[in-house]
């Protein structure tokens, strides 16, 4: 039987490093060189390997994904895999998601553990990936899962998945729903299928805006006693510092200190302003509680309501809007069913 083919796209990361002659390591592997590594990759798929970039993932761009997610369209393989850094992943990956529609498995992997430690992961992860793009049950359902996640022999979508450890193996995880599949043995094990109506809803929003210009997002962190004076500098800046839009990492519910609601009230009337949670996802309260920082008073106040994504993922859905060129009220209904 023929082997699905397999599009293996390279752009740095740990996966892709090897020592310099101080024993730093640089990012410097290609994709041949990631294949090389994983002989058994020939007896599962037919692999065509590119090298995108080699660079650190904390280094990629909006530009570079959309450039990434241009390129993926146009292939023909029968599925995709990118490698990259594990710090962005979570984004890289929503990203595109929400600019990818496609009927095949798109899979991002990367590896925590560098070639020169005892058990890399990479090589594994790789394989996991290929093997996760070429099952059967992903490649029929490969529309209603989205683009994936596979680390450590689990398969995350891009909407949930985070990075939850700076350091160790077991890295990722998708705290608010969890994984859709596992790989056992050989064999990938469904688990659940995603609901992904909030997404598809944005996408017939951003539906034929394409190219646009980069449209840089800020993210205002709320912590104790927090001031507001930062979202009161931007605000006030000349051209807000280059700033089209902002995410409020919000506590509990959708709440502010209130000693920064100054702050808050000029950033959102400078620029579109998404409330999301600093918990680290899950939806936000919309009416329980009053006073001047709560919820009810800051969805008065024109402020954008992420629902269950994450800071970092409203991030990637806001620019993504700016830069289609989505009006204030058509990026408010995008996010309305994020919840
Ligand atoms: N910061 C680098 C990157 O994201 C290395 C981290 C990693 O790949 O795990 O590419």
């Amino acid at each position: 039987m023929q082997k699905p083919r397999i599009h293996i796209l390279a752009l740095g990361g740990t996966i892709a490093t090897s020592p310099d002659a101080t024993g730093a390591m640089q990012m410097g592997l290609g994709a041949d060189d990631l294949v090389r590594a994983v002989p058994l990759l020939a007896s599962v798929a037919e692999i065509e390997a590119e090298t995108v970039s080699r660079v650190g993932s904390h280094s990629l761009g909006f530009d570079q994904i959309n450039a990434l997610a241009a390129k993926i369209r146009g292939l023909k393989a029968d599925g995709i895999v990118v490698t990259q850094g594990t710090d962005t992943t979570e984004e890289t990956s929503f990203l595109l998601d929400l600019l990818l529609d496609l009927d095949k498995p798109v899979i991002v992997t990367a590896a925590m553990r560098n070639p020169s430690l005892t058990s890399p992961d990479g090589p594994g992860n790789l394989l996991a990936a290929v093997r996760v793009a070429c099952d059967p049950w992903v490649r029929a359902h490969a529309k209603a899962l989205g683009v994936m996640v596979v680390m450590l022999d689990e398969v995350y979508a891009a909407a949930d998945v985070l990075k939850v450890h700076p350091t160790r193996i077991n890295a990722f995880a998708s705290t608010q729903t969890g994984p859709l599949a596992a790989l056992v043995e050989d064999r990938v094990v469904p688990m659940s299928l995603p609901v992904r109506d909030a997404i598809t809803a944005a996408r017939k929003h951003l539906a034929g805006a394409k190219d646009g210009k980069a449209a840089p997002v800020a993210v205002f962190w709320m912590s104790l006693d927090e001031t507001g004076r930062v979202m009161e500098a931007v605000a006030s800046a000349p051209d807000h510092l280059g700033y089209k839009g902002a995410v409020i990492g919000a506590m509990g519910g959708g709440h502010t200190p209130e000693r920064a609601i100054a702050g808050v009230h000029k950033i959102a009337a400078a620029i579109p302003t998404v409330v999301a949670p600093r918990a680290g996802g899950g939806p936000l309260l919309r009416a329980t509680y009053g006073g001047p920082s709560s919820e009810i008073e800051l969805r008065k106040n024109g402020l954008i309501w992420g629902g269950r994504l994450h800071p970092l993922k409203a991030r990637i859905l806001l620019e993504t809007c700016l830069r289609a060129g989505l009006s204030r009220s058509a990026v408010t209904e995008v996010f309305d069913p994020f919840g």
